[in-house]
């Protein structure tokens, strides 16, 4: 009886990310509600992709676009069926009107009734290559608000990072995690398969001002300028001192 009652209690107090975002909207005064209406359908993106990314061996998603499976049904490759759910999901949030995912060569740009007035880019499924080996992958976005009345361009997407309005990324690992940053914090929020939501995990994270851990894809070190070669060389060998009593 204890016992339950204290899963009740927590079951009560917990956070969810529907909850939290709509508690912060709610602290804004000048806000209508469109960004967490927004928030919100990246919430239910991220869990249908999440769904998706469990079963994919099941129901051969890790195919090739094109082929097709023992039943003659088309197979669809995970990112691409990934894309399609976050497309979809976003445009009927009414809360946007252009969107730039790496999915896609071109923008996707959402029908005048559906508009709102956020611009997101995005990758719909991060580390896809790793599919087939089980190593974890993610969603990773963006949120930029357009600057004018008129209707979207591609140039409202090519704004400086400072002016993101929010990002995020979400984690399909051993749990399914959201870390989400706002202007007022950076939360962490993971998903409770049993109660259907993500729940507020870790409030308000800070990087620590100094680590032992440096993580890079060194694939691309041909491409840094040299201050970033020179930094991670120095991390990499760093000068060991000799002290003489
Ligand atoms: P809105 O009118 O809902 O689009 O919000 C206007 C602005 O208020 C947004 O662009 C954000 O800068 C801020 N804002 C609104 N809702 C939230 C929220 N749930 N969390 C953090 N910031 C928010």
């Amino acid at each position: 009886m204890a016992n339950e009652s204290k899963i009740n209690k927590l079951d009560a107090d917990m956070i969810t990310l529907t909850r939290y975002v709509t508690e912060r909207g709610r602290q804004i005064k000048e806000a209508t509600g469109e960004l967490t209406q927004l928030l919100n359908a990246i919430c239910t993106a991220v869990k249908a992709i999440g769904t998706n990314v469990r079963r994919a061996g099941l129901i051969n998603l890790y195919g090739v676009t094109g082929s097709s499976n023992t039943t003659g049904d088309e197979q669809k490759k995970l990112d691409v069926l990934s894309n399609t759910l976050f497309v979809n999901i976003l445009k009927h949030s009414f809360t946007t009107c252009l969107m730039v995912s790496e999915e896609d060569e071109k923008t996707v740009e959402v029908d005048t009734c559906q508009q709102g007035k956020y611009i997101v880019t995005f990758d719909p499924l991060d580390g896809s290559s790793n599919i087939d080996c089980l190593v974890s992958i993610g969603t990773i976005f963006g949120i930029y608000k357009k600057q004018h009345d008129g209707p979207p361009s591609d140039k409202d997407a090519l704004q400086s990072g400072r002016s993101m309005v929010a990002a995020g990324y979400a984690l399909y690992g051993s749990a399914t995690v959201i870390v989400l940053a706002t202007c007022s914090s950076v939360d962490t929020f993971m998903l409770d398969p049993n109660v259907g939501e993500f729940i507020l995990t870790e409030r308000n994270m800070k990087i620590k001002k100094k680590g032992k851990i440096f993580s890079l894809n060194e694939g691309y070190a041909k491409y840094w300028d040299p201050a970033m070669t020179e930094y991670i060389e120095r991390k990499k060998f760093p000068k060991v001192c000799f002290y003489t009593a």
